[in-house]
């Protein structure tokens, strides 16, 4: 895997004495502070080091993106929508590399890292169509004056990204951002780095200006946090856990600078009696085995309706059993290792707490049998969990693994009240085939997304984000757009 890596990474031109892991004004450029050490999520061996930006090529990252954004507001609207269609075309020819690339990285199945990529292009194809179209307002305003409205963009904007989904969270901001007008200078996970630079440059190659996208790879504490303190960003966009996204809501307060913040979740998926089982175990199933669970509306706790609890998690832990876990190279694999020793330590304690506490193993909680030799990294069998109580650990925190906590509920009411005993607000689905009934919960459930009978349909057209722990503001769709401009109020004396 590792020769692999050095291959790809010397297709896309990254590799130099040190790795060129950032994408600066236009070219690549190694960073100049410590160096950090990537490990192969599926074996367990070191893959490849790297060194972190720091604040010095931030400096250098927030210029070019100023530069970047007045070249790039210099074009008409619609140049800036046509460039952008254009840019999307770079990635053409490439899209296979740079999924077995993000497969090596991050562990996750080559499969899923094929749809990644295309979601990439999906997002930019989408706001690209948005540059020609972000229409002002006239406000009939009770004077003699001409009052009209224009969305402008913030200047240059600072993103910050998590590991779990790289190339998908990376277009799913850079697209409106720079679709609004910004300049952008984004930090990935220091765990998944090289995706977001690649794509980056891709894009660029596409059309789009010399330093209009900038990516600086490093640490949170060194190069995130000099990218949150920098005063040229004006406006702070954070994707990652509750605990690190407070710390960026609270570097943008100091400064005054507006954050979005797309935090964790703990989502329930409320399955009544009379749902049509075949379907809601199967969507129970892909809400949180897939991606390894590693995903933030993974539907983590299965609320079931007593008459049906038995049948409902007996079947899905037999789903469980036949999932194909394996090394992410493998074209059979649906689910691959977790992403990183910390993650792997922490689903690891937390299901033995749960069972410490009184839950009961269905399935899973070990690693998986029947994986090939060189499987020696983060691999944690599709698990599930009964016995379990609201205010155990397990039932209350991310778990952030292939870990499904199932509860037991006797009526509507339990079922919501237990769905919002979370702080955290992300999504949540209803199984019934009452209409009625499913609207009715729907409507109460304190969840930025809810899906009818159905789970984990997304779709960059429409709104996504949370409640609570979950954070604030909203990503894709219009409202998404809405994130990156400022409503400015024009009054003309006439
Ligand atoms: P994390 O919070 O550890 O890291 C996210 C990013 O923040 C990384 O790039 C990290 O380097 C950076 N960071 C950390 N501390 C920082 C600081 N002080 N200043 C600046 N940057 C800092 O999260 P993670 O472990 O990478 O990702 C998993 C989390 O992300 C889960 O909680 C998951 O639910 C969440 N997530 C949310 C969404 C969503 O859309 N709501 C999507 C994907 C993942």
């Amino acid at each position: 895997a590792q020769d692999h890596l050095t291959s790809l990474l010397e297709g896309f031109g990254l590799t130099a004495t040190t790795l060129l892991s950032n994408w600066i004004d236009g070219g690549l450029a190694a960073g100049e502070e410590d160096v950090i050490t990537l490990t192969n999520p599926a074996t367990g061996e070191t893959l490849v080091n790297y060194r972190d930006a720091g604040a010095g090529l931030i400096e250098c990252a927030t210029q070019a993106a100023q530069r970047g954004q007045r070249e790039w507001m210099a074009l008409t609207a619609s140049e800036r929508g046509r460039r952008m269609n254009a840019a999307i075309r770079g990635l053409a020819g490439h899209e296979e590399a740079l999924a077995q690339l993000e497969s090596v990285v991050a562990g996750k199945p080559i499969r899923d890292c094929r749809a990644e990529v295309d979601k990439v292009r999906e997002m930019f194809e989408y706001y690209a169509g948005w540059c020609d179209k972000q229409h002002g307002e006239v406000i009939p305003v009770p004077t003699s004056h001409l009052n009209y409205v224009r969305h402008v963009p913030y200047g240059v904007v600072g993103q910050i990204t998590p590991w779990n989904a790289p190339m998908f969270t990376c277009a799913w901001q850079l697209a409106p951002a720079i679709a609004a007008g910004n300049g952008v200078v984004l930090k990935p996970s220091e765990l998944t780095p090289f995706s977001s630079v690649v794509i980056a440059k891709l894009l660029e190659s596409g059309g789009l200006p010399k330093g209009l996208i900038n990516i600086v790879n490093g640490l949170g504490k060194s190069t995130g946090a000099a990218l949150t303190d920098h005063p040229a960003i004006s406006k702070l966009v954070f994707v990652g856990s509750p605990q690190s996204g407070r710390m960026i809501a609270e570097a943008g307060a100091r400064r005054l600078v507006p954050s979005v913040l797309e935090l964790g979740g703990k989502s329930a998926n409320i399955v009544f009696a009379d749902a049509k089982l075949d379907e809601a175990v199967a969507g129970a199933q892909a809400a949180i085995f897939a991606a390894a669970g590693q995903s933030c509306v993974a539907g983590s706790r299965l609320l079931i309706e007593r008459p049906v609890f038995e049948q409902v998690t007996s079947r899905l832990a037999r789903a469980a059993e036949q999932i194909a876990v394996g090394l992410p190279s493998d074209e059979a694999t649906r689910m691959g290792p977790l992403q990183n020793r910390r993650q792997f330590e922490q689903v690891t304690r937390m299901i033995d707490a749960a069972v410490a506490a009184g839950a009961r193993l269905l399935t899973g909680g070990k690693r998986p049998e029947g994986l090939p030799d060189e499987a020696q990294g983060y691999f944690i069998a599709p698990t599930v969990l009964v016995d379990v109580t609201p205010e155990m650990e397990i039932a209350q925190q991310e778990v952030f693994g292939p870990v499904l906590v199932a509860m037991v509920f006797d009526s509507e009411a339990e079922a919501i009240q237990l769905a919002n005993e979370t702080r955290f607000g992300l999504a949540g689905a209803v199984w019934s085939q009452d209409v009625a009934r499913a609207h009715r919960v729907a409507g109460q459930l304190r969840a930025g997304t809810v899906w009818i009978n159905s789970y984990k349909a997304i779709s960059v057209m429409s709104p996504f984000g949370g409640f609570g722990d979950s954070g604030f503001g909203r990503s894709s769709g219009l409202d998404g757009l809405r994130e990156y401009t400022v409503p400015q109020s024009v009054w003309v004396e006439t």
